[in-house]
C-alpha cells in the first residue's frame, strides 16, 4: 500500500522536533550536528532568535495579499540586494526551481523583446542541478530526472562541464545565453574555475548573450563572499537565488540587470504566493545579518579552517576519503568508500551531512558555525572513517 505521503524521497530514519543553533533534537532524544542546514538553507542555524521575532512579529500582523497590491516588504527586499549586487531588478518567487523558471523566461524574453525570438536556447553544462520543473529538469539534463516526464522541453544545448571549447563551438542563431552554477552543488561541489567564469562572461558580451547564474545554493554568503561569482571578479546578466535567502522560510528571488530585464513588463509573468509579507519579513531578517560589516568575511575564515582541518580528516582516512573540495562553508569529501556509507555512519555518531553527486559527501553547515563546532564534527569524522576502514575481518570479532 502506498504511503500516505508521496514516496518520492528516500528519507533517514529519523525526525526532528527542535533545532537550536547548529544542532537538532530528534523526536527519541538525540542530539545532532547539523552540518546538512537544511541542504544549505538555514544559514543562520535553527531557530535563530532575530528571525523568529521577525517571523512572529509579522505573523500577528499580514500574512499575504497577492501581488494585486504594493508589498512593502518586497520594495525593501528588493532595495537592499539591488545595492548589494550587480542586479538593478527582482522577482520574487517561492523556490529555487521558480527561481530558475523566471531566469530562463527573462533569458528568452529579452531576445524576444529586440526582434530575435529564435534565440531561445541556454547552453547549460553536465553535472548540472537547477530544480525538478520540467523546464529545470531539461536544463540540468540529468538522465534520472528526465527519464519517463515525456518530452524534454526544449531549448537546453548541454556541454561538458567547464568545457569552454564545446561552448564556443554551440553558440549559434538560436543561443541566448549561458547558464551555470559558478560551484555545482548537488553535481558535486564541482568549481567552476575562476578563468574559466571569466572567459564565459567574455563569451556571452562577444555575442550578445545573456550570463545566467544559478546562485540557489552557492549564494548568500555560503562561499565566503555574498555570491560566488565575486571570486572570478565578473558579474551576471542574471541570477537565481533561493534556498538561504530565507533562512528555512521558503522564498526565492531571480535578480537582473535592467537590460537583462527589457520585456518582463507588467502581466508576462508573476506567482501567487510569490514575495509575500510573511517571507519578506523573514529575508529581510536573514540580510539584517548576513549585511552585518563582518559576517561574510567570517564565513571565509571559518571555511578555511574547516577546510584545512578536513584536508588533515583526508590525510589521516586514505582509505576512506580522497580529497576535500569546495569553498567557504560548501565544502565536499571525496569519497573512496561510498558516501551514503559515511553519511550514514556519521549519522549514527550524531553528524547530519548530505550526500551529492561524484561520490562525494556535502558539508554546508550553518554559516554562523564557530571553531568549537569545527573540531566537534572533525572529531566525529575521524571516528566515523576510522570505522569504515578498519572493521574488524570476521575472524578478529570472534
Ligand atoms: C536546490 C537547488 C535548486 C532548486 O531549488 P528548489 O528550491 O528545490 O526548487 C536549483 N539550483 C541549485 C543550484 C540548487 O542547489
Amino acid at each position: 500500500m502506498i504511503a500516505p505521503v508521496l514516496p518520492t524521497y528516500a528519507r533517514a530514519p529519523v525526525a526532528f522536533e527542535r533545532g537550536e543553533g547548529p544542532y537538532l533534537f530528534s523526536t527519541d532524544g538525540r542530539k545532532f550536528l547539523d552540518f546538512t542546514a537544511g541542504i544549505a538553507v538555514n544559514a543562520l542555524g535553527h531557530a535563530h532568535p532575530h528571525l523568529v521575532a521577525a517571523l512572529t512579529d509579522q505573523a500577528g500582523k499580514l500574512w499575504h495579499t497577492s501581488n494585486l497590491f504594493e508589498v512593502p516588504g518586497q520594495r525593501r527586499l528588493a532595495e537592499r540586494l539591488v545595492a548589494a549586487t550587480f542586479a538593478d531588478t527582482v522577482f520574487f518567487c517561492n523556490s529555487g526551481a521558480e527561481a530558475l523558471e523566471c531566469s530562463i523566461k527573462m533569458a528568452r524574453k529579452y531576445h524576444a523583446a529586440r526582434g530575435e525570438p529564435e534565440r531561445y536556447r541556454l547552453i547549460t553544462f553536465e553535472g548540472a542541478f537547477h530544480g525538478r520543473t520540467l523546464a529545470t529538469i531539461a536544463a540540468g539534463g540529468q538522465k534520472k530526472y528526465l527519464e519517463g516526464f515525456g518530452p524534454l522541453v526544449d531549448g537546453f544545448d548541454q556541454v561538458a562541464f567547464g568545457d569552454l571549447a564545446a561552448v564556443k563551438k554551440m553558440i549559434g542563431p538560436q543561443t541566448a545565453g549561458v547558464l551555470i552554477e559558478p560551484i555545482q552543488g548537488e553535481g558535486g561541489v564541482r568549481a567552476v574555475p575562476r578563468e574559466t567564469m571569466r572567459a564565459l562572461r567574455s563569451l556571452c558580451d562577444e555575442h550578445g548573450l545573456l550570463l545566467v547564474l544559478d546562485e540557489v545554493q552557492s549564494g548568500m554568503a555560503r562561499t565566503g563572499k555574498l555570491f560566488a561569482h565575486e571570486w572570478s571578479g565578473i558579474t551576471p546578466d542574471i541570477m537565481a537565488i533561493a534556498k538561504a535567502l530565507g533562512g528555512g522560510f521558503p522564498v526565492g528571488a531571480c535578480l537582473a540587470t535592467e537590460r537583462a530585464a527589457t520585456g518582463m513588463t507588467a502581466g508576462v509573468h508573476g506567482s501567487t504566493f510569490g514575495g509575500n509579507p510573511l517571507a519578506m519579513a523573514v529575508a529581510n531578517a536573514v540580510l539584517d545579518i548576513v549585511f552585518e560589516p563582518a559576517f561574510v568575511a567570517r564565513v571565509e575564515q571559518i571555511g578555511n579552517y574547516l577546510k584545512q582541518q578536513l584536508a588533515m580528516v583526508v590525510d589521516k582516512n586514505r582509505d576512506a576519503i580522497e580529497d576535500v573540495r569546495g569553498q567557504g562553508l560548501l565544502l565536499g569529501l571525496k569519497c573512496k568508500v561510498a558516501n551514503t556509507e559515511l553519511v550514514t555512519a556519521l549519522r549514527e555518531r550524531g553528524m547530519l551531512v548530505v550526500g551529492a553527486g561524484d561520490n562525494v559527501v556535502r558539508l554546508v553547515p550553518p554559516l554562523t558555525i564557530t571553531e568549537d563546532h569545527v573540531r566537534e564534527a572533525i572529531g566525529i569524522l575521524n571516528d566515523a572513517c576510522a570505522s569504515l576502514t578498519h572493521r574488524p575481518t570476521k575472524d578478529a570479532a570472534k
